[in-house]
């Protein structure tokens, strides 16, 4: 059922639906003194993506002396869809063509059960929100997965987290059958993307998006732009080396920042603590629950639990490290710190701010504003529908 998508026909017409985007209906006259392009040049664009369904007019501007200016934006049926495939679950949403969301799904699933069952779901719940009206046209999905991934091919490469997935065609498979485009990133690069689009790194073209949580990884935007180097794997801080040795990684080697510090890790590290007696709160928890998570390390450390503190600051020391290396080679503006994990709390961010501000040079931390991102859940879907938006709307 794959059918064609119409798309910009040259670079005109993208940069006008981009703005449209972004800045939502606007009338032709205020369009002509954004682009810097003839009057008659824009109403030819204009009208040029009026027949291709992407712009749709919207009745008439106020006057500003003279003749009322007709106003467009983009056609009401253009939808998106973000897919943020994580280690633990699916978030599935719908936006319009100005990216504002109509409807956000998210159900646990495990990656490790594999591709098929993954996308199903991811598919299933697509058409959940389509039953709901809430986009009986796609113009395209951005999907994000929590492994490295050949950005060229779309699709996961070697990602140690998602057994069956390495070089599984992701991006034909849900074009297939969604008859839409699609491109496939790292989770991370698609959050980095969100928190750019609506988040704390709005207006911030140089930033570092952190994720801790089942894994850790790193966004990075340069200029304006997601750096995802040359085959895809560019912030996958995760797998850097912290320690000499230590537990082993998913990856295979030892010493890996995210097998030291990561949302199993520190349960891991939260049950050693309960029953070698080094934490009364943490041993009773594992008396109530059965297991532990992060989040009884959260609870714990904010009812001033040593043994969790400890944990915390150690693992937030870890990732300072970590970043400060990164400071000095990029001099970000901003540090954005999301994924479940980012929500154990202040001692967590004191911990990586100390750090950084201490190991990195004052020229790159003067004006470093590091802090937590609150999209939440929504980042990773916000960016993936912003990907694949700005694919549909670029010239062919
Ligand atoms: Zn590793």
């Amino acid at each position: 059922m794959r059918r064609m998508v119409a798309r910009p026909g040259n670079r005109h017409q993208a940069r006008l639906l981009r703005l449209l985007r972004d800045e939502g209906p606007r009338s032709r006259a205020e369009l002509t003194d954004a682009v810097d392009l003839s009057k008659s040049k824009v109403a030819d664009e204009l009208d040029r993506l009026v027949e291709l369904g992407l712009v749709e007019g919207g009745g008439l501007a106020a006057s500003r002396g003279g003749r009322r200016s007709p106003i467009v934006r983009i056609a009401r049926h253009v939808h998106f869809v973000g897919i943020d495939i994580g280690a633990t679950s699916v978030d599935v949403a719908v936006f319009d063509g100005e990216l504002a969301l109509l409807g956000h799904l998210a159900e646990p699933a495990d990656v490790r059960d594999g591709p098929e069952r993954v996308l199903d779901l991811a598919l299933e719940m697509v058409a959940e929100l389509r039953k709901q009206g809430l986009a009986p046209e796609v113009h395209g999905a951005g999907v994000g997965v929590p492994g490295p991934v050949s950005f060229r091919d779309g699709a996961p490469f070697a990602p140690p987290i998602m057994p069956g997935w390495n070089k599984y065609p992701v991006r034909e498979a849900l074009s297939q059958v969604l008859g839409c485009p699609v491109l496939v990133d790292n989770d991370v690069n698609i959050m980095a993307l969100g928190e750019h689009h609506a988040g704390l790194a709005k207006q911030v073209d140089d930033f570092l998006f952190v994720k801790i949580g089942t894994g850790i990884g790193c966004g990075i935007f340069v200029e304006g732009r997601v750096h995802r180097g040359v085959t895809g794997s560019a912030g996958d801080i995760g797998h850097i080396a912290v320690e000499d040795d230590g537990p082993t990684c998913a990856c295979g080697n030892t010493g890996c920042l995210e097998a030291l510090f990561s949302g199993p890790a520190l349960a891991r590290d939260a049950t050693t603590a309960a029953t070698a007696g080094q934490s009364a709160f943490l041993a009773r928890r594992l008396d109530e629950a059965g297991a532990l998570t992060a989040f009884d390390v959260a609870d714990a450390a904010a009812a001033g639990d040593q043994a969790a503190i400890a944990m915390v600051r150690d693992g937030g020391r870890r990732v300072g490290k970590v970043l400060a290396g990164l400071v000095s080679i990029l001099n970000p503006g901003l540090i954005v710190i999301g994924g479940g994990v980012s929500r154990v709390g202040h001692a967590l961010l004191a911990e990586i701010r100390g750090v950084v501000y201490r190991q990195s040079l004052p020229l790159a931390t003067g004006n470093l504003p590091i802090v937590v991102s609150e999209l939440g859940d929504q980042a990773g879907v916000t960016g993936a529908a912003r990907m694949i938006s700005d694919h549909v709307f670029q010239a062919e």
